[in-house]
């Protein structure tokens, strides 16, 4: 049983391309996540008043993915690249969540890389997770633990994903909304986009 687990788990993240770190690199200390100065973000159960923030966060992820796409023109998919190395502690959540938002949309896709568009960091913060800016045009994603254990783990990293890929925060949406976040409660373990959420996403990296 142990091993049939393990291998899907495996399976899981050498689909997604995600590196599998040996047990060492993985027990090291993350490093902490960029400096608060410049700071804006759009928690997982904040407050609604944060659509500027998302935008700045969303704009900066397009702007480093389309820079590099730029010397493919003949893509139709924009390919957004993350590190996932400074969040060993949901190196699972963070592939399952990519393979969702990759089965859930075809305009854009997300894939672990070095000269990454954003990062995914962990650690205890009282905001919760969140996305955010460093205030230097680099987005990046925060896992607070504490969050983490309260909510289902990969519904909180799909959503906070959803904010790389342009979505806005809703929390008074029901479950089978991503974007909700933590609004319908800790009771809601649902880490995938509805059908609205999906065209959304592929609207706004649409080619053109
Ligand atoms: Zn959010």
């Amino acid at each position: 049983m142990k091993r049939s687990v393990l291998s899907a788990t495996l399976g899981l993240a050498l689909a997604a391309g995600l590196a599998v770190l040996p047990t060492t690199a993985a027990a090291a200390a993350a490093p902490a996540a960029p400096a608060a100065q410049g700071y804006t973000a759009a928690t997982y159960a904040g407050s609604a008043a944060e659509t500027a923030d998302n935008q700045a966060f969303f704009q900066a992820v397009m702007a480093s993915a389309k820079a590099k796409q730029a010397a493919n023109p003949g893509l139709a998919t924009v390919v957004v690249t993350y590190d996932a190395s400074s969040a060993p502690t949901f190196r699972n959540q963070i592939s399952q969540a990519a393979q969702i938002w990759n089965g859930s949309v075809s305009n854009v896709q997300l894939r672990s890389g070095s000269a990454a568009d954003f990062s995914y960091y962990e650690g205890n913060d009282s905001r919760g997770s969140y996305a955010s800016t460093d205030g230097h045009g680099r987005g990046y994603i925060f896992l607070d633990y504490q969050q983490n254990r309260q909510y289902n783990s990969v519904r909180v990293t799909a959503h906070e994903t959803g904010h790389v890929l342009g979505l806005p925060d809703h929390y008074s949406g029901p479950c089978s909304e991503l974007m909700s976040g933590g609004g319908p409660g800790t009771s809601c373990t649902n880490p995938y986009p509805n059908s609205t959420e999906r065209s959304r996403v592929n609207s706004l990296w649409a080619r053109g």
